[in-house]
């Protein structure tokens, strides 16, 4: 017998204790020198100029979407297989999520179907890339360009992923990154904004922070001679333009940032390791269908979720995660469809067959064990333990 295989198991080391020690005994807890540079590791990975970390990736959506004044009246385009906050942010900014299906194969919003529910009260696409699948952000892209709306990437699922040899996080106007400690990296709670945009960056810097003003290039921060921890201790912290948010990251997560993202390369390749196992012992189960991955994508791969074939239903795969937990083997029904979440169905009057293929994935998927860590014993065993339970299952058909 094997222990307990959990979900998913976040990667820590050495550095990570040591630099967090090392903000700890130095008496400075936030906006310190850490996040800056964290900030500066994130957009320099996502190829972006400017980056802003915040709190969670899901205040990162929400910041974005204030700063380009998405409000009541407003509808925003998404998907509706994704985690819920990808789609929560547009509720709570008081705008309207206009739902579209996705595409069975990249279980990404189909681009031909966002292009037909465009209207004129459309101010911004959100895309997420599902699962970490970056196959047609580039479509959506060029659709937002040509109706003139921004394109929101929900990349939280995706750092250290490329599609034809652009890098997730800089398809859109902004990119939102999250730090959940299942995600490539973690910080424990975290998120990071990244864009070309200088006056959106700005604008999310000032919303996370109280609405306060922007210190300018060069000027000192809050530790600086005038600012609230500095010698004089007033200066602008108590100036407010703005309805703003507590959004900061503190500097311990941050320092936590630092060290993971100091050894992106290797956490990617241990994920690549796994999921290429994975693809080699299930490879040719036509019971199963496995994550596609399309020939100009390098994917760093958030999570490991297979799918039954269709013709076999949600009960049947409930009792197959059931029965992997039975056995100490992590497994989940990655994702549930937003639309058919009980508020949401209240609020729009949804229900089941609104959005067909997402509700076809979305009640066949099992997401397996997945974590840098996991070894092959590990892997073997997931494996032959879902074998078992889809032969039993396919025996009662
Ligand atoms: C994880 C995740 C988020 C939210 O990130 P948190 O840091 O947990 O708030 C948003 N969207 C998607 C698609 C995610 O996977």
């Amino acid at each position: 017998m094997v222990e307990e295989i959990p979900l998913s198991r976040p990667d820590i080391g050495r550095d990570e204790e040591r630099l967090v020690l090392e903000v700890l005994r130095s008496g400075r807890l936030s906006q310190g020198p850490f996040l800056e540079e964290f900030e500066e590791l994130v957009a320099d990975r996502a190829g972006c100029r400017h980056a802003v970390g915040v709190s969670s990736g899901t205040d990162g959506l929400l910041l974005v979407l204030r700063a380009l004044g998405i409000g009541p009246g407003d509808e925003v385009i998404t998907t509706p297989f994704s985690f819920v906050a990808s789609a929560n942010v547009i509720l709570m900014v008081g705008a309207t999520p206009r739902f579209v299906d996705i595409c069975p194969s990249s279980l990404n919003l189909d681009p031909k179907l966002i292009e037909a529910a465009i209207g004129p009260r459309t101010k911004a696409i959100l895309a997420v890339e599902a699962l970490g699948n970056p196959t047609h952000m580039d479509a959506c892209a060029a659709i937002a360009g040509r109706h003139e709306i921004p394109l929101i990437e929900d990349c939280c699922e995706a750092l250290g992923t490329t599609h034809k040899g652009r890098r997730c996080g800089s398809f859109g106007r902004a990119g939102v990154f999250g730090f959940y400690p299942n995600k490539q990296i973690t910080t424990g709670e975290g998120g990071m904004i990244v864009t070309d945009d200088e006056r959106l960056a700005d604008a999310c810097r000032s919303l996370r922070n109280q609405g306060r003003p922007i210190p300018r290039r060069g000027e000192p921060g809050p530790h600086g001679p005038n600012g609230p921890h500095g010698p004089r201790g007033l200066g602008t912290w108590l100036a407010h333009e703005r309805l703003g948010y507590n959004c900061r990251l503190s500097e311990l997560n941050a320092a936590v940032g630092v060290a993971q993202m100091r050894r992106l390369d290797d956490l990617i390749a241990a994920r690549q390791r796994v999921a290429r196992s994975y693809m080699s012992r299930l490879m040719g189960r036509e019971e199963l269908i496995l994550p596609t991955v399309d020939s100009e994508t390098a994917m760093s791969w958030f999570v490991f979720v297979v799918r039954l074939a269709t013709g076999w239903g949600r009960e049947e795969r409930d009792r197959i995660i059931q029965s992997l937990h039975r056995h100490d083997v992590g497994a989940a029904n990655y994702f549930p469809c937003i639309h058919l979440q009980p508020y949401f169905r209240e609020l729009f009057e949804y229900a089941p067959g609104a959005f067909p293929i997402a509700e076809s994935v979305s009640s066949r998927t099992i997401a397996l064990p997945f974590s840098t860590q996991m070894t092959e014993r590990e892997i073997g065993f997931v494996v032959q333990t879902l074998e078992l339970m889809i032969e039993r299952e396919g025996m009662g058909r």
